[in-house]
């Protein structure tokens, strides 16, 4: 199953990458939401292109659209960077989020058809569609093993998101899993790390 693939993945080219995962999951400050990602802030520090997550970076886990203090903090984004330096990298870049950012960012470009994060695919397309070089790139994700893994495996930055946006009316079984597995992401890192 691909879906498990991809999560064995992590695990085990998150078990390489362990140490630069901990120097991300503790790299101070912690992000709570992208809410606290200030674009200028980022243009100073040599960002030229975001790559954003969708689920639980923009919206809570499965929503068809970004939440609306979402939706401004990628008009501030957009501002600054320009919309065809903004790119979606989800591994569920479904046909609704992928219409509605179409007619919303008409110019933020939305990545498929990639092998999903933690492979540095989708990274590795949006670099060169950016014309700019991987490191050039941060990975805005709420997940270390598939995103921010990604990330390094790609030569990018990772951004990690330690409290993304859920809703536990909406999904509550997909939002209790994913929120087990992030905790399960940190334990893994840490007591890999001592190795
Ligand atoms: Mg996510």
């Amino acid at each position: 199953m691909t879906v498990c693939s991809h999560m064995l993945a992590g695990f085990s080219l998150g078990y390489h990458q362990r140490h630069k995962l901990l120097q991300t999951l503790e790299s101070t400050p912690t992000i709570a939401s992208i809410l606290e990602l200030e674009p200028r802030q980022l243009a100073a520090d040599k960002i030229k292109v975001l790559a954003l997550d969708f689920d639980g970076v923009l919206a809570s886990h499965g929503s068809a659209l970004p939440l609306p203090e979402a939706i401004l903090w990628l008009q501030s984004c957009q501002e600054l960077f320009g919309e065809e330096r903004i790119f979606i990298l989800s591994n569920k870049p479904t046909d609704e989020r992928s219409r509605w950012f179409a007619e919303t960012f008409p110019a933020i470009r939305f990545i498929a058809g990639v092998r999903k994060k933690p492979y540095p695919d989708g990274l590795e397309t949006v670099a060169r569609l950016a014309g700019v070089s991987p490191a050039a790139v941060l990975m805005v994700d709420d997940r270390l093993l598939t995103g921010c893994l990604a990330a390094l495996n790609a030569g990018a930055r990772p951004c990690y998101i330690r409290h993304p946006f859920v809703s536990y009316r909406h999904r509550p079984l997909a939002e209790l899993f994913f929120q087990l597995l992030r905790g399960a992401e940190r334990v893994f890192i840490r007591l890999a790390c001592r190795f």
